[in-house]
């Protein structure tokens, strides 16, 4: 190796040894023996905290004609010289004899083959739903943000809660123990003077609801905030934040992603969309920050930042399509996981269907009574003569007409049943989980919207078991229908959401969430009507006319489902499936014994 070491030959060669090692696992750059016209300043880089310029100064001092090239992020750089002459020179003068300017050590050298293109760039990707609008405030309006702030005036508890910056804040307080606010003790609201920040919001499509929650953050040079997602539950989409005083350096991180962007002073940060949901983040404690100029990537010392991030609080459930990183799915998938056992089933049911049809039974019959017209294609399509039993037949819509088919039906209600007596139609009061007919007996089956209110899936596999027990066997067929939890496939609005003006539009998401805890200890959430399904297993709610509110308890199936469930069931041979209207719906034969 070429080279004088006056004073220590040995750490000299230490050092470029490790140089060596890190240049070919960072970059694949070779070192040579040799002298050549590159050289790789082991010890100097972006983040070691040295100015472009006065490196640049320094080189120039020693050697003209030279290029300078800072990878961002790195602890060393690359100078080439116009020749292998004025590189040994350089090399021979300084490596390892003259101190890095403003540090306390000296350059170490090492003769590299290739300098490697540099494509990397700050903020050349930005995170989708990020935005940054530079100049939004004048400096005179920064100025004057600026000086509404009294950090002087001590505040409860802040000095203790964060030691790396000041903070205040208005509307509701960040309570930084659990990420949440306190949305039932609301203190000093935002000041009235920044309500000309709220304006300009509005003109430029950031959000159109009035901000309730202002944090100000005050970052000296070398403090940071670490990186995070702001909780989904507690605040809508998006978030702003406002720039004053000082630029910084802002890293967003999804999994391996990572974009650091510049964030100029009067610049406003929006975050919405996956850039609010998805992407953490943060602020690395430095005191300077890379940044790229005209000619390459340069240091840029930190000022005081400060900082304004308006929020608005949210009471309801987050509704982002980023599970991973949202804390209400994942309380919702708790929720998901609660067994129901088959005492619980047998109490849920009771008590949330069956006896709320016996109460709703007049005026749920006085709503039921369009065909949905697949259903009764199904029922054309049957045999002469074919012997049909609707199970959960309701108010017998599905026993009219067709006088070619014998039709009967059951039900679990008293009340329905009786409607069905009085139009004279042939019904059996009876529960789907025990059929009382013969085994192998009827033609088609029909079981429409009643399985959902079953509340364990080994429950409903044996209500469909028993629909293809009472089927003969050979092309014995049935129809299952049960509430689809997507209402929206293929992007057209089932009747069940469609009915709903309001709800919809304004999004599902800022939705309040109601939750009720039955007497056997199983929590449920309670749906609100004509809106998406968030859960799988809720209390859905009826308004009866003429007075009265009732809760009716619903599995919703999801995609698939229905088709897993019965496949569970060995005679069941699925012919056709489909969905219809929000609804998922499976045509069923019997499947002939093979013995
Ligand atoms: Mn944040
Ligand atoms: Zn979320």
């Amino acid at each position: 190796m070429a080279g004088v070491c006056n004073k220590s030959a040995k750490k000299c060669s230490r050092k470029q040894k490790r140089a060596e090692h890190r240049l070919i696992r960072d970059m694949n750059i070779e070192s040579s023996e040799e002298p050549t016209q590159n050289l790789a300043i082991c010890n100097v880089g972006l983040v070691t905290g040295v100015q472009r310029e006065i490196l640049e100064q320094f080189i120039e001092s020693t050697e003209s004609n030279f290029q300078l090239t800072m990878p961002p992020g790195r602890s060393y750089c690359f100078v080439s010289f116009s020749t292998i002459e004025s590189a040994s020179s350089f090399y021979n003068k300084v490596h390892g004899q003259i101190k890095v300017p403003g540090q306390n050590t000296v350059f170490y050298l090492l003769y590299i083959k290739a300098i490697p293109c540099i494509k990397e760039s700050l903020g050349a990707l930005l995170p989708s739903g990020l935005r940054i609008l530079t100049e939004f405030v004048s400096p005179k309006q920064e100025a004057t943000l600026l000086n509404s702030i009294d950090w002087e005036e001590e505040e409860e508890n802040m000095e203790s809660e964060l030691k790396h910056r000041r903070v205040k804040h208005f509307g509701y307080k960040f309570r930084y123990e659990d990420n949440l606010v306190d949305i039932d003790n609301p203190i000093t609201p935002i000041p009235e003077d920044y309500n000309f920040l709220q304006d300009l919001f509005q003109k430029h499509d950031c959000g159109y609801f009035q901000y309730d929650q202002l944090t100000i953050n005050r970052y000296l040079p070398g403090q940071g905030i670490p990186p995070h997602i702001d909780t989904h539950s507690i605040f809508k989409d998006p978030i702003l934040s406002l720039s004053l005083g000082s630029a910084c350096i802002m890293d967003f991180k999804r999994g391996k992603e990572k974009v650091s962007i510049d964030l100029p002073a009067r610049s406003l940060l929006v975050m919405s969309g996956e850039s609010r949901y998805a992407w953490s983040h943060g602020i690395c404690p430095r005191h300077n920050d890379n940044v790229e100029t005209d000619n390459g990537f340069s240091t840029r010392p930190r000022g005081t930042r400060v900082s304004f991030t308006f929020r608005k609080t949210r009471t309801g459930d987050c509704n982002c399509q980023y599970s991973e990183y949202c804390n209400t799915k994942k309380q919702n998938s708790i929720l998901k996981e609660i067994k129901i056992d088959d005492g619980a089933a047998l109490e849920i049911e009771n008590s949330y269907v069956h006896d709320v049809y016996e109460e709703i039974s007049n005026h749920f019959s006085e709503t039921r009574h369009k065909q949905w017209p697949n259903v009764t294609k199904f029922i054309e399509s049957l045999e002469l003569g074919s012997l049909l039993l609707d199970v959960g037949c309701g108010n017998g819509k599905y026993l009219c007409g067709q006088s070619s088919i014998f039709k009967m039906g059951c039900d679990r209600s008293t009340g329905l049943a009786e409607i069905c007596r009085t139009k004279g139609f042939q019904i059996a009061l009876a529960n789907c989980l025990q059929l009382p007919f013969k085994t192998d007996s009827l033609d088609a089956v029909l079981c429409i919207a009643v399985i959902h209110h079953l509340s364990t899936h080994e429950r409903r596999k044996q209500a469909v078991s028993e629909i293809m027990r009472v089927l003969r066997p050979a092309r014995g067929k049935a129809l299952i229908y049960v509430w689809a939890k997507e209402q929206n496939k293929d992007s057209v609005k089932s009747t069940y959401l469609k009915s709903n003006t309001s709800k919809n539009s304004e999004d599902a998401r800022q939705r309040e969430m109601q939750f009720k805890t039955l007497e056997n200890n199983v929590t449920l959430p309670v749906h609100e009507n004509r809106t998406e399904f968030i859960h799988s297993d809720m209390l859905v709610p009826w308004k009866r006319k003429g007075g009265g509110d009732f809760l009716r308890y619903y599995h919703v199936f999801e995609n698939g489902e229905l088709e897993s469930l019965c496949s569970d069931v060995p005679a069941a041979n699925i012919k056709k499936s489909y969905y219809d209207q929000g609804n998922w719906c499976v045509v069923l034969e019997k499947m002939c014994q093979l013995n």
